[in-house]
């Protein structure tokens, strides 16, 4: 791979469009299998596969295909007086070969889409996939080598705690882009700094969503309920945990239990729309929260077919784990507040979410809430579709990580930003060069 790197072949335009088409041509053909296996490791529909999964995809490709060319265009910058008359600008120039390490709950989606940044940016990538959504990762091996060759991309499936630090140790990467929970992204940053290989990490954590007493309650749950319970919870951006104004809790309680049984009806199990834990491993971890508060809604669990039910939580105690580890899970604590402070108190427990959202009417209480909250993104009378959009930076921040991607971002974190001057020869200043004694007065008033 380094030896094709090094050949220049990816660097074209004509190369990096190719390889995208190749993409997307692939992921096309492999369309119904892509469901089956989708259906087979997390039990989603064909529809949510296209919002979350090879539509998703396939908008981010259309979109590097769109702009590529803009993308690799080096861009001029002004240059300071101090430098005059030279020109500057900044080239975007290929990493390497680089490492993408991808987790189980958007299987094809979050280990494609940083592909679809490294091709643009004309990098060489070795994919690791994760082994717990193992349908989905042998149809992607099928897409991966139906388009390209092994030294240009590689497919690496198995046990990641094995494989990766295989890798990591017996080869230097050019970048590690790595998705998956803080613990395994602490390991990686580790492995990573042993070679001062740069990292981006799309991490997790509590993604809390603050409904005010003036926010839109049917709304709010309608939206609420959408996402929280999309993929049976298992999303980075789900809403963790409801902080609702008193006032208008109940109201927000009734409003979600009516969604819920609308979206997935009253069996859950049997519903076309809802999914299933990925393994009896999450099925026990999610289990478990089920003891710690009061079950106002759902509750329902079957280890065998790892089934659990849309649930609504009220915790009985917050320092139960239900309120320190993320959830990712169907299962929603909804918390009652009285002032700003008693929520930012609870909020701080777990400081620098992935994702933050607001439901207010009240422009002012947003910017507060905002500026109260730092988080990875956020949204405001919505949740989790900030990500969808590509126009906008995806990543998280302090413990939900590093870097961001989506979209052009993408292209920007599989570049490197290589700053070029050209001075040309017909000016060249004595001024410049030693001897420097008594030329002070005339550098404070080019230099400042
Ligand atoms: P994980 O950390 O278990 O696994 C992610 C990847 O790391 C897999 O490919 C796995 O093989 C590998 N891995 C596991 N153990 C390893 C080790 N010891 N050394 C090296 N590699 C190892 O994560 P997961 O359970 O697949 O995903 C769930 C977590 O990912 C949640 O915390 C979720 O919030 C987070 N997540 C974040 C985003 C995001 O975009 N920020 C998206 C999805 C999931």
């Amino acid at each position: 791979m380094r030896q094709f790197y090094l050949s220049g072949a990816t660097r074209s335009y004509a190369f990096r469009k190719q390889q995208l088409l190749a993409l997307k041509r692939s992921i096309t053909d492999h369309e119904t299998e892509i469901y089956e296996a989708l259906y087979s490791d997390l039990r989603k529909s064909r529809e949510e596969c296209w919002v979350t999964e090879n539509g998703f995809l396939l908008a981010e490709l259309n979109d590097a295909l769109r702009h590529l060319r803009r993308w690799m265009q080096p861009e001029a910058v002004p240059t300071n007086l101090l430098n005059f008359p030279s020109g500057s600008r900044v080239l975007y120039e290929p990493l390497g070969v680089t490492l993408i390490i991808g987790p189980w709950n958007y299987p094809l989606q979050l280990l494609f889409t940083p592909l679809v940044g490294a091709i643009a940016a004309g990098n060489c990538v070795v994919l690791k996939p994760s082994e717990f959504a193992p349908a989905t990762s042998a149809v992607m091996q099928k897409i991966i080598e139906a388009s390209f060759s092994k030294e240009y991309i590689l497919y690496v499936p198995g046990d990641g705690a094995t494989v990766i630090p295989d890798m990591m140790k017996n080869f230097s990467f050019d970048h590690v882009f790595y998705t998956g929970s803080t613990s395994v992204g602490k390991i990686i940053y580790q492995m990573a700094a042993e070679k001062l290989v740069p990292v981006t990490l799309e991490l997790g954590g509590k993604s809390p969503c603050v409904v005010e007493s003036d926010g839109n309650i049917p709304v709010a749950a309608k939206r609420i309920a959408m996402t929280k319970f999309s993929n049976a919870g298992q999303m980075c951006v789900a809403p963790d945990y409801v902080l609702v104004h008193r006032s208008v809790k109940e109201k927000l309680v009734a409003e979600l239990k009516k969604r819920i049984v609308q979206y997935f009806g009253e069996k859950p199990e049997e519903s076309y729309n809802y999914g299933k834990l990925i393994n009896e491993k999450q099925f026990d971890r999610v289990s478990r929260y089920l003891q710690q508060g009061n079950i106002i809604h759902g509750g329902r669990t079957n280890r065998q077919t790892l089934f659990i039910e849309p649930t609504l939580l009220e915790p009985t105690d917050l320092s139960a784990a239900v309120m320190k580890e993320e959830i990712f899970g169907p299962v929603l604590p909804v918390i009652g507040f009285e002032t700003m402070e008693e929520a930012l108190h609870i909020i701080a427990e777990n400081p620098d979410p992935l994702s933050f959202y607001v439901f207010s009417s009240d422009p002012d209480k947003e910017t507060r809430w905002l500026n109260a909250v730092p988080s990875g993104g956020a949204c405001i009378n919505n949740a989790s579709w900030h990500l969808t959009n590509y126009n906008l930076p995806f990543g998280g921040r302090g413990s939900s990580g590093m870097g961001a991607y989506h979209g052009k971002y993408s292209f920007d974190t599989f570049s490197h930003k290589r700053a070029v001057m050209k001075t040309p020869a017909w000016f060249d200043p004595a001024l410049k060069y030693p001897p420097f004694k008594g030329k002070l007065g005339i550098f404070k008033k080019i230099i400042r």
